[in-house]
Protein backbone atom coordinates (compact mmCIF):
# COMPACT_ATOMS: atom_id res chain seq x y z
CA UNK A 1 0.00 0.00 0.00
CA UNK A 2 0.98 3.43 -0.48
CA UNK A 3 2.56 5.34 1.70
CA UNK A 4 0.44 8.01 2.96
CA UNK A 5 1.88 11.54 4.21
CA UNK A 6 -0.29 12.62 7.81
CA UNK A 7 -2.06 16.01 7.12
CA UNK A 8 -3.46 18.10 9.93
CA UNK A 9 -7.31 19.45 9.41
CA UNK A 10 -7.86 22.92 11.38
CA UNK A 11 -11.47 22.43 13.06
CA UNK A 12 -11.71 26.48 11.76
CA UNK A 13 -9.07 28.64 9.74
CA UNK A 14 -9.58 32.82 10.74
CA UNK A 15 -6.65 33.55 8.39
CA UNK A 16 -7.34 31.67 5.56
CA UNK A 17 -8.70 33.51 2.19
CA UNK A 18 -9.73 32.29 -1.40
CA UNK A 19 -12.36 30.61 -2.81
CA UNK A 20 -13.27 27.19 -1.53
CA UNK A 21 -14.13 24.33 -3.51
CA UNK A 22 -14.40 20.84 -3.16
CA UNK A 23 -11.93 19.73 -6.14
CA UNK A 24 -9.64 21.99 -7.36
CA UNK A 25 -8.28 20.51 -10.28
CA UNK A 26 -4.73 21.54 -11.57
CA UNK A 27 -4.36 21.58 -15.37
CA UNK A 28 -6.63 21.18 -18.48
CA UNK A 29 -5.62 18.76 -20.56
CA UNK A 30 -6.94 15.57 -21.21
CA UNK A 31 -6.69 13.97 -17.32
CA UNK A 32 -7.58 17.94 -15.98
CA UNK A 33 -11.00 17.76 -18.13
CA UNK A 34 -12.04 13.93 -17.31
CA UNK A 35 -11.15 14.32 -13.63
CA UNK A 36 -13.07 17.48 -14.16
CA UNK A 37 -16.23 15.37 -15.70
CA UNK A 38 -16.27 12.62 -13.18
CA UNK A 39 -16.08 15.11 -10.11
CA UNK A 40 -19.02 16.98 -11.73
CA UNK A 41 -21.29 14.12 -12.48
CA UNK A 42 -20.43 13.12 -8.75
CA UNK A 43 -22.55 17.12 -8.37
CA UNK A 44 -18.68 18.18 -6.97
CA UNK A 45 -18.21 21.38 -9.07
CA UNK A 46 -15.22 20.92 -9.70
CA UNK A 47 -13.12 23.98 -10.64
CA UNK A 48 -10.00 23.60 -13.36
CA UNK A 49 -7.36 25.95 -12.90
CA UNK A 50 -6.16 26.04 -17.21
CA UNK A 51 -2.44 26.52 -16.56
CA UNK A 52 -0.52 27.87 -19.76
CA UNK A 53 -1.91 26.13 -22.49
CA UNK A 54 -5.62 25.18 -22.42
CA UNK A 55 -6.24 21.78 -23.20
CA UNK A 56 -2.99 20.92 -22.57
CA UNK A 57 0.05 19.12 -24.97
CA UNK A 58 -2.98 17.35 -27.07
CA UNK A 59 -4.15 20.29 -27.83
CA UNK A 60 -1.08 21.65 -29.53
CA UNK A 61 -1.22 18.02 -31.99
CA UNK A 62 -2.93 19.27 -35.06
CA UNK A 63 -4.69 15.90 -35.59
CA UNK A 64 -5.72 13.19 -32.58
CA UNK A 65 -6.13 9.49 -34.73
CA UNK A 66 -5.96 7.42 -31.93
CA UNK A 67 -8.33 8.69 -29.34
CA UNK A 68 -11.12 6.10 -29.72
CA UNK A 69 -14.18 7.19 -30.64
CA UNK A 70 -13.12 9.40 -33.95
CA UNK A 71 -13.00 7.11 -36.65
CA UNK A 72 -11.63 10.02 -38.76
CA UNK A 73 -9.90 12.09 -36.36
CA UNK A 74 -10.16 14.92 -34.39
CA UNK A 75 -8.12 18.09 -34.01
CA UNK A 76 -6.16 18.06 -30.92
CA UNK A 77 -7.41 21.65 -29.68
CA UNK A 78 -11.21 20.37 -30.85
CA UNK A 79 -10.97 17.66 -28.76
CA UNK A 80 -9.79 19.63 -25.92
CA UNK A 81 -12.56 21.82 -26.44
CA UNK A 82 -14.70 19.16 -26.35
CA UNK A 83 -13.50 17.90 -23.15
CA UNK A 84 -14.05 21.51 -21.51
CA UNK A 85 -17.80 21.96 -23.18
CA UNK A 86 -18.50 18.38 -21.65
CA UNK A 87 -16.97 18.72 -18.07
CA UNK A 88 -18.83 22.01 -18.05
CA UNK A 89 -22.42 20.46 -18.77
CA UNK A 90 -22.12 18.97 -15.85
CA UNK A 91 -21.36 21.83 -13.42
CA UNK A 92 -17.44 22.18 -13.90
CA UNK A 93 -15.56 25.70 -13.92
CA UNK A 94 -12.48 26.75 -15.99
CA UNK A 95 -10.64 29.82 -14.53
CA UNK A 96 -7.49 31.02 -16.87
CA UNK A 97 -5.23 30.69 -14.26
CA UNK A 98 -1.81 29.16 -13.54
CA UNK A 99 -1.33 27.79 -10.45
CA UNK A 100 2.15 29.05 -9.08
CA UNK A 101 2.16 27.59 -5.42
CA UNK A 102 0.95 24.53 -3.14
CA UNK A 103 0.86 24.01 0.55
CA UNK A 104 -1.01 20.22 1.16
CA UNK A 105 0.68 20.32 4.30
CA UNK A 106 -3.20 21.31 5.97
CA UNK A 107 -6.86 20.68 5.21
CA UNK A 108 -7.95 22.44 3.17
CA UNK A 109 -5.51 22.74 0.67
CA UNK A 110 -3.95 25.56 -0.20
CA UNK A 111 -3.15 26.60 -4.25
CA UNK A 112 -2.26 30.12 -5.19
CA UNK A 113 -2.41 31.17 -8.90
CA UNK A 114 -1.38 34.08 -10.36
CA UNK A 115 -4.25 35.54 -9.83
CA UNK A 116 -6.49 34.33 -6.82
CA UNK A 117 -6.04 31.61 -3.74
CA UNK A 118 -8.35 28.91 -3.25
CA UNK A 119 -8.68 26.36 -0.77
CA UNK A 120 -9.40 22.78 -1.65
CA UNK A 121 -10.93 19.59 0.00
CA UNK A 122 -9.54 17.42 -2.55
CA UNK A 123 -6.79 18.39 -5.42
CA UNK A 124 -6.47 16.66 -8.38
CA UNK A 125 -3.14 17.12 -10.54
CA UNK A 126 -2.81 16.92 -14.06
CA UNK A 127 -0.60 19.21 -14.86
CA UNK A 128 1.46 16.69 -17.52
CA UNK A 129 4.72 17.66 -19.13
CA UNK A 130 6.81 19.29 -21.14
CA UNK A 131 8.97 18.00 -23.98
CA UNK A 132 12.60 19.23 -23.91
CA UNK A 133 13.38 21.71 -26.65
CA UNK A 134 16.29 22.19 -28.32
CA UNK A 135 16.01 25.95 -28.55
CA UNK A 136 17.48 26.35 -31.46
CA UNK A 137 16.64 28.88 -34.56
CA UNK A 138 13.44 27.76 -36.23
CA UNK A 139 12.17 25.67 -33.85
CA UNK A 140 8.95 27.35 -32.80
CA UNK A 141 7.84 29.05 -35.67
CA UNK A 142 8.35 25.48 -37.22
CA UNK A 143 6.24 23.11 -34.32
CA UNK A 144 3.30 21.76 -36.62
CA UNK A 145 5.04 22.63 -39.70
CA UNK A 146 7.32 20.13 -39.64
CA UNK A 147 8.80 19.98 -36.29
CA UNK A 148 7.28 17.71 -34.06
CA UNK A 149 7.65 16.21 -30.41
CA UNK A 150 5.53 13.07 -31.00
CA UNK A 151 5.69 10.27 -33.94
CA UNK A 152 2.41 8.53 -32.61
CA UNK A 153 0.97 11.73 -33.54
CA UNK A 154 2.34 12.93 -36.13
CA UNK A 155 4.25 9.87 -38.12
CA UNK A 156 1.56 9.22 -40.69
CA UNK A 157 2.00 12.54 -42.31
CA UNK A 158 5.25 11.40 -43.14
CA UNK A 159 4.27 8.62 -45.27
CA UNK A 160 7.25 8.18 -48.39
CA UNK A 161 9.13 11.18 -46.92
CA UNK A 162 12.74 11.65 -44.97
CA UNK A 163 12.97 12.65 -41.49
CA UNK A 164 15.49 13.69 -38.76
CA UNK A 165 15.13 12.64 -35.82
CA UNK A 166 17.50 13.95 -32.85
CA UNK A 167 18.31 12.41 -29.33
CA UNK A 168 20.23 8.89 -28.37
CA UNK A 169 17.53 7.69 -25.69
CA UNK A 170 14.95 4.80 -25.71
CA UNK A 171 12.53 7.24 -26.73
CA UNK A 172 14.21 8.54 -29.76
CA UNK A 173 14.81 4.70 -31.06
CA UNK A 174 11.60 3.76 -29.80
CA UNK A 175 9.43 6.79 -31.76
CA UNK A 176 12.44 6.27 -34.60
CA UNK A 177 11.61 2.67 -35.27
CA UNK A 178 8.14 3.78 -35.18
CA UNK A 179 8.73 6.51 -37.74
CA UNK A 180 9.84 4.07 -40.11
CA UNK A 181 6.54 2.18 -40.71
CA UNK A 182 5.66 5.71 -42.83
CA UNK A 183 9.12 7.95 -43.67
CA UNK A 184 11.33 5.98 -46.48
CA UNK A 185 14.31 7.17 -43.98
CA UNK A 186 14.96 8.05 -40.72
CA UNK A 187 18.10 9.85 -39.95
CA UNK A 188 18.81 9.56 -36.04
CA UNK A 189 21.12 12.62 -35.06
CA UNK A 190 22.79 12.24 -31.75
CA UNK A 191 25.19 14.14 -30.04
CA UNK A 192 27.48 11.50 -28.87
CA UNK A 193 28.85 8.38 -30.69
CA UNK A 194 27.21 6.36 -27.66
CA UNK A 195 23.44 5.34 -27.88
CA UNK A 196 22.06 6.17 -23.89
CA UNK A 197 19.20 3.53 -25.15
CA UNK A 198 19.31 0.13 -24.07
CA UNK A 199 20.76 -2.42 -25.92
CA UNK A 200 17.26 -4.35 -27.35
CA UNK A 201 16.23 -1.36 -29.27
CA UNK A 202 19.85 -0.35 -30.60
CA UNK A 203 19.86 -3.21 -32.21
CA UNK A 204 16.38 -3.23 -33.62
CA UNK A 205 17.05 0.15 -35.16
CA UNK A 206 20.58 -0.43 -36.45
CA UNK A 207 19.09 -3.91 -38.31
CA UNK A 208 16.83 -1.88 -39.93
CA UNK A 209 17.20 -0.50 -43.08
CA UNK A 210 15.56 3.14 -42.97
CA UNK A 211 17.65 3.84 -40.50
CA UNK A 212 20.63 5.73 -40.88
CA UNK A 213 22.89 7.44 -37.90
CA UNK A 214 24.78 10.94 -37.86
CA UNK A 215 27.02 10.69 -34.53
CA UNK A 216 29.03 13.34 -33.05
CA UNK A 217 26.10 15.91 -34.74
CA UNK A 218 24.00 18.59 -33.39
CA UNK A 219 21.05 20.18 -35.33
CA UNK A 220 21.86 23.82 -34.99
CA UNK A 221 18.55 25.67 -37.11
CA UNK A 222 15.04 24.72 -39.00
CA UNK A 223 15.54 26.00 -42.25
CA UNK A 224 11.88 26.59 -44.27
CA UNK A 225 9.24 29.19 -45.08
CA UNK A 226 5.73 27.58 -44.76
CA UNK A 227 7.36 23.98 -44.00
CA UNK A 228 10.28 22.25 -43.09
CA UNK A 229 13.21 22.10 -45.96
CA UNK A 230 16.52 21.31 -44.12
CA UNK A 231 17.93 21.29 -40.93
CA UNK A 232 21.52 22.80 -40.46
CA UNK A 233 23.99 20.73 -38.59
CA UNK A 234 27.21 20.36 -37.07
CA UNK A 235 29.71 17.76 -36.35
CA UNK A 236 30.85 18.49 -32.71
CA UNK A 237 34.45 16.30 -33.28
CA UNK A 238 35.07 18.36 -36.72
CA UNK A 239 33.51 21.35 -36.43
CA UNK A 240 32.23 20.94 -39.91
CA UNK A 241 28.85 22.21 -41.12
CA UNK A 242 26.18 20.74 -43.00
CA UNK A 243 22.64 21.89 -44.11
CA UNK A 244 20.86 18.56 -44.56
CA UNK A 245 17.27 18.55 -46.96
CA UNK A 246 14.41 17.15 -44.58
CA UNK A 247 10.96 17.10 -44.75
CA UNK A 248 10.34 16.54 -40.60
CA UNK A 249 12.06 16.97 -37.63
CA UNK A 250 11.09 14.96 -34.73
CA UNK A 251 12.79 15.93 -31.37
CA UNK A 252 12.74 13.57 -28.70
CA UNK A 253 15.76 15.01 -26.02
CA UNK A 254 13.65 13.87 -22.70
CA UNK A 255 10.44 15.46 -21.18
CA UNK A 256 10.18 17.28 -18.00
CA UNK A 257 6.97 16.64 -15.77
CA UNK A 258 5.45 20.19 -14.90
CA UNK A 259 5.42 19.54 -11.16
CA UNK A 260 8.17 21.92 -10.16
CA UNK A 261 5.75 23.61 -8.00
CA UNK A 262 5.10 19.98 -5.88
CA UNK A 263 8.72 19.66 -4.76
CA UNK A 264 8.53 19.45 -1.14
CA UNK A 265 5.26 19.12 -0.95
CA UNK A 266 4.22 15.45 -2.10
CA UNK A 267 6.81 12.52 -3.32
CA UNK A 268 8.64 12.69 -6.40
CA UNK A 269 10.37 10.02 -8.48
CA UNK A 270 14.31 10.42 -9.96
CA UNK A 271 12.58 12.38 -13.12
CA UNK A 272 10.29 14.56 -11.01
CA UNK A 273 7.02 12.38 -11.66
CA UNK A 274 4.83 12.28 -9.10
CA UNK A 275 4.62 9.19 -7.53
CA UNK A 276 0.82 7.60 -7.76
CA UNK A 277 -0.26 4.28 -6.50
CA UNK A 278 -2.79 2.68 -8.22
CA UNK A 279 -5.76 4.27 -6.96
CA UNK A 280 -4.08 8.06 -8.34
CA UNK A 281 -3.34 8.58 -4.69
CA UNK A 282 0.25 10.45 -4.45
CA UNK A 283 1.73 10.26 -0.44
CA UNK A 284 -0.73 13.66 0.62
CA UNK A 285 -3.95 11.96 1.88
CA UNK A 286 -6.53 13.98 -0.52
CA UNK A 287 -4.16 14.62 -3.34
CA UNK A 288 -4.52 12.62 -6.10
CA UNK A 289 -2.45 12.77 -9.92
CA UNK A 290 -3.27 11.95 -13.29
CA UNK A 291 -1.75 11.91 -16.82
CA UNK A 292 1.87 13.16 -17.75
CA UNK A 293 2.72 14.81 -14.74
CA UNK A 294 2.37 11.05 -12.65
CA UNK A 295 3.46 9.09 -15.97
CA UNK A 296 6.69 8.68 -17.22
CA UNK A 297 5.29 5.47 -19.34
CA UNK A 298 2.31 5.45 -21.15
CA UNK A 299 1.98 9.88 -22.45
CA UNK A 300 -1.40 9.12 -24.61
CA UNK A 301 -4.27 10.90 -24.27
CA UNK A 302 -6.17 7.93 -24.35
CA UNK A 303 -4.09 7.26 -20.92
CA UNK A 304 -4.03 10.45 -19.31
CA UNK A 305 -7.93 10.34 -19.46
CA UNK A 306 -7.86 6.89 -18.24
CA UNK A 307 -5.85 8.36 -15.30
CA UNK A 308 -7.83 11.20 -14.64
CA UNK A 309 -11.35 9.79 -14.47
CA UNK A 310 -10.08 7.41 -11.56
CA UNK A 311 -8.55 10.11 -9.90
CA UNK A 312 -11.64 11.87 -9.52
CA UNK A 313 -13.46 8.33 -8.82
CA UNK A 314 -11.04 7.88 -6.00
CA UNK A 315 -11.20 12.04 -4.65
CA UNK A 316 -15.30 11.36 -4.55
CA UNK A 317 -14.65 7.91 -2.66
CA UNK A 318 -12.09 10.15 -0.58
CA UNK A 319 -14.39 13.47 0.33
CA UNK A 320 -17.70 10.39 0.65
CA UNK A 321 -15.24 9.02 3.53
CA UNK A 322 -14.72 11.87 5.01
CA UNK A 323 -18.41 12.93 5.30
CA UNK A 324 -19.39 9.63 6.89
P1 LIG B 1 16.65 10.32 -22.11
O1 LIG B 1 16.92 8.91 -21.75
O2 LIG B 1 16.94 11.38 -21.12
O3 LIG B 1 17.47 10.59 -23.44
C1 LIG B 1 17.52 11.86 -24.00
C2 LIG B 1 18.49 11.83 -25.18
O4 LIG B 1 18.51 13.11 -25.74
C3 LIG B 1 19.92 11.46 -24.77
O5 LIG B 1 20.50 10.63 -25.73
C4 LIG B 1 20.61 12.83 -24.74
O6 LIG B 1 21.97 12.77 -25.13
C5 LIG B 1 19.84 13.57 -25.79
N1 LIG B 1 19.81 15.00 -25.52
C6 LIG B 1 19.42 15.61 -24.37
N2 LIG B 1 19.48 16.95 -24.51
C7 LIG B 1 19.95 17.17 -25.77
C8 LIG B 1 20.23 18.35 -26.52
N3 LIG B 1 20.04 19.56 -26.00
N4 LIG B 1 20.68 18.20 -27.78
C9 LIG B 1 20.86 16.98 -28.32
N5 LIG B 1 20.60 15.84 -27.67
C10 LIG B 1 20.15 15.94 -26.41
O7 LIG B 1 15.12 10.57 -22.52
P2 LIG B 1 14.08 9.56 -23.19
O8 LIG B 1 14.71 8.83 -24.31
O9 LIG B 1 12.84 10.37 -23.43
O10 LIG B 1 13.78 8.54 -22.02
C11 LIG B 1 13.28 9.01 -20.75
C12 LIG B 1 13.07 7.83 -19.82
O11 LIG B 1 12.00 7.04 -20.30
C13 LIG B 1 14.30 6.92 -19.74
O12 LIG B 1 14.40 6.43 -18.45
C14 LIG B 1 13.97 5.83 -20.71
O13 LIG B 1 14.61 4.61 -20.39
C15 LIG B 1 12.45 5.72 -20.56
N6 LIG B 1 11.84 5.21 -21.80
C16 LIG B 1 11.77 3.87 -21.95
C17 LIG B 1 11.25 3.34 -23.10
C18 LIG B 1 11.19 1.86 -23.25
O14 LIG B 1 11.64 1.18 -22.37
N7 LIG B 1 10.68 1.33 -24.32
C19 LIG B 1 10.81 4.16 -24.13
C20 LIG B 1 10.91 5.54 -23.95
C21 LIG B 1 11.45 6.05 -22.78
P3 LIG B 1 23.08 12.09 -24.17
O15 LIG B 1 22.88 10.62 -24.31
O16 LIG B 1 24.36 12.56 -24.76
O17 LIG B 1 22.82 12.62 -22.79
Amino acid sequence: MFNLGSVSTPSKTTDDKGKHVKVLVIGSGPAGYAAALYAARAELQPLVLTGMQLGGQAALTHTIENYPGFPEGVGGAELGELFQKQAERFGATTEFDLANAVDFSQRPFKVTTDNSQYLADTVVISTGASPNHLQIPGEVEMTGKGVSYCATCDGWFFKDKKVVVVGGGDSALEEGLFLTRFASEVNIVHRREELRAGAILQKRASANDKINFLWNTIVTEVVGEEKVEAVKMKNVKTGEETTFDTDGLFIFIGHTPNTQIFEGQLELDDLGYIKVNSQMETSVEGVFAGGEAADPHFRQVVTSAGMGAAAAIQATRYLEAQEA
